[in-house]
């Protein structure tokens, strides 16, 4: 077990909003879509038998879909996403029809009888877009596949390139959800960070989206920034819960490789405050009237991130422009593809195989795996019923790490669900290894 400053390094988690996918296993089958091998835990029967169940099965996993926008106004020094300094004007109309193409690619490969449940434009700064842009990709998405009642449809937006009629033109475009990239409301901290905003802007564009309309939205906060005090995280959190969001994602800055702070680091607070400034934020978030649900994850009563909670059940997604993943249950199987990540690359060979980076089936021991490092994020956790219908899986791919996690208390069982206890939240990295494949 991992010692008491490993516990404070463990919880302080990297915001994910997109869905943990590991690098393939040493040793696995990383085969095409041809690679199929057999599951060690599915019965002995006939092959059409399977294949009916398999089909009945995936037909009730939940269906998003993801769209990746490239592009920001600079690279931010921290930043390890797929984003790039926008050079002049960005490409929008043919960006639009490549995403459409790939869609179109996609659906080709197997056709979609599901209806959408969620989508959301991810980036970069999916708000350097036009309202207009943003409703083609809609309407151009609204002609291929349905979209369930309710559907939730967010667009991640920079503070720093918020306009009033942009807001509303989304809105009118069917998006419903913003998530802003507030990250402090202190003016020298976000200096610090490279963000294009300030505080008042921030504050401006929160205003802006609620006179567009749209009354859900979520705020992203980080702590832990270069010579940040306790009592300056706490003054953030605070100023960002009297905006009222109906969401908060407050997580801890991190170091990536292959980023500006990771070449030069900047002074950041040690991993005792670090800690401090979490526990007092859950704190303070939580007697705001938000629910902790997850990692990084709060939110009012009814207001959980339908997306994100779509990864971390382990639901399946399309993945459409530069780098975006995707993750589909096909036959019985979980297929992931992701795309060219350079946009200038994604363009050219968007809507043919060409425009595929990687693609491989997962199986056995490393989709247990994958399972439970996504929904053990959770702290509702999971129910074996949902391990066999979106794994088909029996429960015994779980063992023996299962039983291990539950009699050191990591994990309990109530009936059928699975759930971090307290400490397994401490420690969720250690849980989540315990299940890698050896
Ligand atoms: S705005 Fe967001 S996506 Fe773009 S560089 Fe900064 S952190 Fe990365």
């Amino acid at each position: 077990m991992a010692g008491p400053n490993s516990r404070r390094n463990t919880r302080c988690q990297r915001l994910r909003l997109r869905p943990v996918v590991p690098r393939p296993l040493a040793g696995q089958n990383l085969g095409g879509t041809d690679a199929r091998t057999e599951e060690p835990h599915q019965p002995s029967r006939p092959r059409h038998a399977r294949l009916a169940e398999a089909t009945a099965r995936a037909a009730v996993i939940p269906l998003a879909l993801y769209i990746h926008i490239p592009w920001c106004a600079k690279k931010c020094p921290y930043c390890d996403f797929n984003s790039h300094p926008a050079r002049g004007q960005i490409p929008e109309a043919d960006y639009v029809q490549a995403l459409l193409r790939d869609l179109d690619f996609e659906l080709a490969q197997a056709p979609e009888a599901r209806p959408l449940t969620s989508i959301f434009f991810g980036g970069g700064t999916p708000s350097l877009f036009s309202g207009a842009g943003i409703g083609a990709i809609l309407d151009g998405v609204a002609q291929r596949l349905a979209f369930a009642p309710g559907i939730e449809i967010t667009l991640e937006a920079n503070p720093g390139t918020a306009e009033a009629q942009r807001f509303r033109d989304y809105r009118a475009a069917g998006v419903n959800r913003l998530s802003m990239g507030v990250q402090s409301l202190n003016d020298r901290h976000l200096k610090a960070l490279g963000r294009i905003h300030g505080a008042d802007e921030a504050r401006a564009a929160v205003a802006m989206a609620r006179d567009a309309g749209f009354d859900n939205l979520n705020l992203d906060l980080m702590f832990a920034l270069p010579e940040q005090t306790l009592a300056e995280a706490e003054a953030d959190l605070r100023g960002l819960l009297a905006l009222a969001p109906e969401h908060v994602s407050y997580y801890h800055l991190t170091l990536e490789p292959n980023t500006e702070f990771a070449a030069r680091p900047p002074t950041l607070p040690d991993s005792d405050l670090a800690y401090e400034m979490l526990e007092r934020g859950q704190a303070l978030i939580e007697a705001a009237g938000y629910a902790q649900y997850e990692t990084s994850a709060y939110a009012r009563p009814g207001r959980r991130a339908a997306h994100n909670l779509n990864y971390w059940r382990f639901g399946d997604y399309l993945g459409i422009g530069a780098g975006a993943h995707g993750k589909r249950t096909l036959d019985g199987r979980v297929l992931r593809r992701a795309r060219h990540k350079h946009p200038k690359t994604f363009m050219e060979t968007a809507g043919s195989a060409a425009g595929v980076q990687e693609q491989r089936a997962v199986d056995g021991a490393e989709l247990a795996f994958e399972y439970v490092l996504n929904s053990l994020r959770l702290h509702e956790g999971f129910a074996l019923a949902d391990f066999r219908a979106r794994t088909g899986l029996a429960d015994t791919a779980l063992e023996p790490a299962l039983g291990r996690m539950l009699s050191k208390g990591l994990l309990e069982r109530d009936g059928e669900v699975i759930r971090p206890t307290v400490l397994g939240r401490n420690h969720l990295n250690t849980l989540q290894m315990e299940f890698l494949p050896s």
